[in-house]
């Protein structure tokens, strides 16, 4: 019988999971998506989109499909899917792991300024407009329209009309490279870069980018997560799969 895994995804590393159980045999993974973005890309196992519905809606999930582990993939500011992940793999006693990239940390040559939320980077613009590259996605602009007097370059995997008077969309998915996101800066004579922590080599770039263009950094800190055995390498999620199943098939063998 296959060893059943949920991966919450939304990150490349919860996709590069999936694709490596779909490699392996003896493993049926799903990978479930939040829904967030309007171009989804198929991934080669089974996937679902969507809320469970809260923490009792997961728990009557990982019930039905008989889950025999829980990946949290999720991107490291989807702070409540975390959560729910932690209370659902409570209440069914579903062994748990997160995966997470840790944290960027800044290097020689970085002008980083390290603010707790949306609405610290808005103030930390200061009061002068300023062209601003806004590399944060779409679901939180609405917190800078307290500082409307920027022109925003919006980067978002989907294009939309932000609520913002002086602000353009430029819909990209990462990967992102070093040369490209430096072209992207100068072109648009970009004054200052504001990015959310992810930590994931995908979209380290642009810090790099604003590194040899000598531009400040807005860097907007990760929200507080439950404790969850964690760790940072798809490699590790894969030898932690691997002993639950071996332990599964013995105990079967018994
Ligand atoms: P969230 O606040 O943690 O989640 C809100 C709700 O969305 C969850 O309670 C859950 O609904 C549903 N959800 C989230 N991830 C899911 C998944 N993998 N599968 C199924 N349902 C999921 O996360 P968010 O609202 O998506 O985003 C919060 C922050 O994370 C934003 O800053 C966003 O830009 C960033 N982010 C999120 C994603 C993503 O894929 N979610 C990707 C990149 C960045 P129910 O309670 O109904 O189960």
């Amino acid at each position: 019988m296959a060893f059943r895994v949920l991966i919450l995804g939304g990150t490349s590393e919860g996709r590069r999971l999936a694709e490596e159980l779909a490699r392996r045999p003896g493993y049926a993974a799903t990978l479930s998506f939040a829904g967030r973005t309007q171009s989804l890309e198929v991934p080669p196992v089974p996937y679902r989109v969507g809320g469970f519905g809260g923490v009792p809606g997961l728990v009557e999930y990982l019930r039905r499909e008989r889950c025999q582990a829980l990946v949290d993939a999720t991107h490291p500011f989807a702070a409540q899917m975390s959560l729910h992940a932690v209370r659902a793999a409570e209440l069914t006693a579903t062994p748990l792991l997160r995966v997470e990239c840790p944290p960027w940390r800044p290097v020689e040559g970085d002008r980083w300024t390290n603010v707790a939320d949306m609405s610290g980077a808005a103030a930390a613009l200061g009061e002068r407009p300023r062209r601003v590259f806004l590399s944060i996605g779409r679901l939180e602009v609405g917190a800078f329209r307290v500082a409307s007097q920027h022109d925003y370059l919006i980067r978002a995997v989907d294009d939309f009309v932000p609520d913002l008077p002086r602000a353009r969309v430029l819909a990209q998915r990462g990967p992102f490279e070093l040369e490209a996101e430096q072209e992207l800066l100068e072109r648009e004579r970009i004054e200052v870069v504001v990015s959310k922590n992810a930590g994931a080599p995908a979209t380290y770039a642009k810090l790099a980018a604003a590194r040899v263009l000598g531009l400040p950094v807005i860097l907007v800190a990760r929200p507080p997560l439950p404790a969850a055995h964690t760790v940072e390498r798809i490699e590790s999620a894969l030898g932690w799969l691997h002993a639950l199943h071996e332990a599964s098939i013995q105990r079967r063998g018994v």
